[in-house]
Parts: C-alpha cells; sequence; structure tokens
C-alpha cells in the first residue's frame, strides 16, 4: 500500500519494488495515479531479501561451521503438517504445525508465544533504558566517515 497524499512528492525517478509490482496493471495503474514513468526492477518481488542477501555479504563473520543444511541433508528431509487450535485464550489460534525430521518443529499462525509451548514473559520492557541504548550505544563514524553530518537530539 501507498500512502501519498500528493504524488508530486514522490519525485522524479521512482523504483517500484514488491510482488504486486510484477502485475503490469497495478504498475500502469501506478504510473497514471501519480503521473509518472516507474522503474520496476526484473526482481521487484524480491528486493528484500536482495537487500538482506547483500547485508548479509556485508557483515558476514567467519565462523566454524554452518547450520544450513547439506543438499543430502535437504534431499532426505521429510516433514508432515497438521493443523491444531492452540485454545489456551479465547482467541483460539489455528496453528499449522510442521514436524520435521530429527524431531524438530515449526509452528506458525500463534498470535502469542504461548501457542508455540513458551511462557507469556509478563515483565513489561523499559522502553527507556531500549531507546537510550539504541541512540547512544552505537560508536560514531570518524568525522571523514560521517559524510552527512552529526545529528543531535534535543534535550540530552
Ligand atoms: S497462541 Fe496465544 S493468542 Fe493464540 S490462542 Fe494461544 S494463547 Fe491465545
Amino acid at each position: 500500500m501507498i500512502k501519498v497524499a500528493d504524488a508530486s512528492e514522490l519525485g522524479h525517478h521512482i523504483v517500484v519494488q514488491g510482488g504486486t509490482f510484477y502485475n503490469n496493471a497495478v504498475l500502469r495503474s501506478f504510473e497514471k495515479i501519480a503521473d509518472c514513468h516507474a522503474i520496476r526492477p526484473d526482481i521487484a518481488g524480491i528486493m528484500g531479501a536482495f537487500g538482506a542477501a547483500l547485508i548479509a555479504r556485508e557483515r558476514y563473520v567467519e565462523c566454524e561451521g554452518t547450520t544450513m543444511l547439506s543438499i543430502d541433508e535437504i534431499q532426505r528431509l521429510e516433514y508432515s503438517t497438521s493443523m491444531a487450535k492452540c485454545g489456551l485464550c479465547t482467541n483460539n489460534c489455528r496453528l499449522t504445525i510442521n514436524k520435521f525430521s530429527g524431531n524438530r518443529r515449526f509452528i506458525t499462525g500463534n498470535r502469542c508465544e504461548r501457542g508455540i509451548g513458551k511462557e507469556k514473559d509478563r515483565t513489561p520492557p523499559n522502553l527507556f533504558d531500549y531507546k537510550l541504548k539504541r541512540y547512544f550505544d552505537y560508536e560514531p563514524l570518524s568525522p571523514q566517515e560521517a559524510r552527512r553530518g552529526t545529528i543531535g537530539f534535543p534535550g540530552f
């Protein structure tokens, strides 16, 4: 969904992404509404994954081994899927339970962690502490690297 009050705010060079834009009608409708020519990369639907892969490559740290399955293990992989209702509260979430060889399972459809057998953590997070750490625990870039200048926080 694109929420723009004024399509002219989008600028002149518009790149669209997301699987929805594989649909020519959606692309053309967008161009008509925004009165623009939009660029749709041929990987529009996987740009998020592509970006994640680039970040992973950039931040990759040498480590021992990998948890990825080998191609042989993938070919031997067996799984079964079943449905169940959580029933621990009135939401009655409909769970999809995927069971894999090696006694592993993956559950989806749960709206909270109780649905996957974990207890709800009732300790409220300290959001002030969290935000403080998010803001100030980063190593600042050196002035040479900080091409966009310095950002100040009023009140701190
Ligand atoms: S998963 Fe959570 S929200 Fe859903 S029914 Fe179970 S307890 Fe309720």
